[in-house]
């Protein structure tokens, strides 16, 4: 058997963006049936890009939400659920669900632009 390319992050990097963002769907708030969204997707080859698992590329979302990120992409990306190649993940800010903006750094950091409500 070949063993299994690790595709997503690491369990430690799931928990600092978990604390990071309140346990909750960064764009609807709910606590239950979450998961982590990708902001930039793991591409072809994208899991070579050291930052696609690393906490300023991810968001917890629930599975509603994820799917939602997929429909709306120009909603999405407006809010920095997305964000598109060639921006990176610490360059666009993200809305959550208070109103709050921040930008998020690799290490679990949030820094406030716009201030909850
Ligand atoms: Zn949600």
């Amino acid at each position: 058997m070949k063993a299994r390319r690790r595709t997503g992050p690491t369990d430690v990097v799931k928990t600092i963006v978990y604390d990071r963002d309140g346990g909750a769907c960064v764009r609807c708030g709910v606590r239950d049936g979450l998961t982590v969204h990708h902001r930039v997707n793991r591409g072809m080859g994208g899991a070579r890009e050291p930052w696609i698992n690393q906490a300023h590329n991810l968001l917890v979302a629930c599975t509603t939400c994820n799917s939602w990120f997929e429909d709306h992409p120009r909603e999405s990306y407006e809010a920095g659920w997305k964000v598109r190649r060639p921006e990176l993940p610490g360059e666009v800010r993200v809305r959550y669900a208070d109103g709050s903006e921040y930008l998020l750094d690799p290490d679990g950091v949030r820094t406030t632009m716009v201030a909850p409500r």
